[in-house]
């Protein structure tokens, strides 16, 4: 497995604004710096990147890195440095998996989607992806693509672009076959020739999405939300045809806040323990096979079986597979804690 990390932190929001919150958060070339007020200490953390967004504060004196003019990360800069290797992995045949991760309201929807002329990592993968196909189709050589969107919650998956009348669209089971390795039973997949076929799918799989957080009084910041699409690229070679297949996976972890007691429902806390579980299970994971990669451990028991989102993305962890991890964060010191916890998971993935 191979693993590159990023962090990346918003902008101030307004509301954090009117609420005088000042920036925590710094970088620097590829180290992300973190200041905690309280004890005047600035910790540092060194990932494979860091993204900044820092909108023009003053130089201040209180021991935090920040540079007088503004300077930020945009959407094109993000996908030029993770996204575009990602892609080439992909269309080389690596199954890819990139995942944000990150406290509700933090950037994981506006990296991986974005909106208007600020496009996300996923529009952006989607248009180059059909472009080189729409280059690289002849005679001998074509292409098929298929997606399929589900969220997990509560430890059950549902189905986001299920045909209701067909398909069973909740509860679905992981299964595992010698063929097929680990897959979902009944997950509705849905062929696509075009970029926009895929953003109008997404939209759907949201719009889905918002219609059931509504219904059943869920929250959407509280699931996983799992992108797939199959590229299975055919070329016919000396008579014979060859077939690649690789598995891109797009993640969307629920928010990794820690659940506050106060009026919390029996419902509410139950979502929070499984995300915390779901979490913490990748989290063991990420360590145990970031250790045997650098040789600091021989440990061969890996716990995918602990979660249904690490079952899930079991795949996203074998030999063939690059995995991307995005940590977004809020700049705002009110979020400190929350911020220092994010850096620290991440820190577990190198
Ligand atoms: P999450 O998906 O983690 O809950 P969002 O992606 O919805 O968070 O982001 C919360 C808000 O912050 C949105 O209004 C979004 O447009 C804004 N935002 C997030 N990241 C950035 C960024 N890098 N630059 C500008 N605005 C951002």
């Amino acid at each position: 497995m191979s693993v590159k990390v990023a962090a990346r932190v918003r902008p101030l929001s307004q509301r954090e604004k009117e609420r005088s919150c000042t920036s925590c958060i710094a970088m620097d070339g590829p180290c992300t710096l973190i200041y905690d007020v309280a004890t005047q200490r600035t910790r540092t953390f060194t990932f494979d990147y860091s993204f900044w967004s820092c909108n023009g504060f003053e130089e201040e004196d209180d021991g935090l890195l920040v540079p007088s003019e503004s300077y930020y990360d945009d959407q094109h800069k993000v996908y030029d440095q993770i996204g575009a290797d990602f892609f080439e992995d992909a269309w080389s045949g690596y199954h890819s998996c990139l995942m944000a991760y990150g406290q509700t309201g933090s950037g994981k929807s506006y990296s991986l989607m974005g909106y208007g002329p600020n496009q996300g990592i996923i529009p952006r993968f989607s248009q180059e992806i059909f472009q080189k196909i729409d280059e690289t189709t002849t005679q001998d050589r074509w292409y098929e693509v298929s997606m399929s969107m589900f969220e997990i919650y509560n430890e059950r998956i549902q189905d986001l672009l299920a045909d209701h009348k067909s398909i069973p669209a909740w509860g679905l089971k992981v299964r595992e076959s010698k063929k097929l390795g680990i897959y979902i039973q009944n997950l509705s997949k849905h062929s696509i020739v075009l970029s926009e076929d895929l953003l109008k799918l997404i939209e759907k799989g949201n719009n889905n999405k918002s219609i059931m957080a509504t219904y059943m009084g869920q929250s959407s910041s509280r699931k996983h939300t799992i992108i797939t699409l199959s590229l299975n690229q055919f070329e016919i070679i000396d008579g014979t045809t060859t077939e690649i297949y690789s598995d891109i996976k797009f993640v969307k972890m629920a928010g990794s806040e820690r659940p506050r007691t106060s009026n919390a429902t029996a419902n509410w806390l139950r979502e929070g323990r499984n995300i915390n579980q779901s979490l913490a299970c990748l989290g063991r994971i990420i360590t145990i096979l970031a250790d045997k990669a650098n040789g600091r451990s021989t440990n061969s028991i890996v716990p995918y079986r602990d979660s249904v989102l690490t079952r899930v993305l079991s795949n996203a962890f074998g030999g063939n597979c690059k995995t991307t991890m995005l940590f977004t964060l809020s700049p705002a010191d009110i979020n400190y804690e929350e911020s220092l916890s994010t850096l620290r998971y991440a820190n577990r993935a190198k």
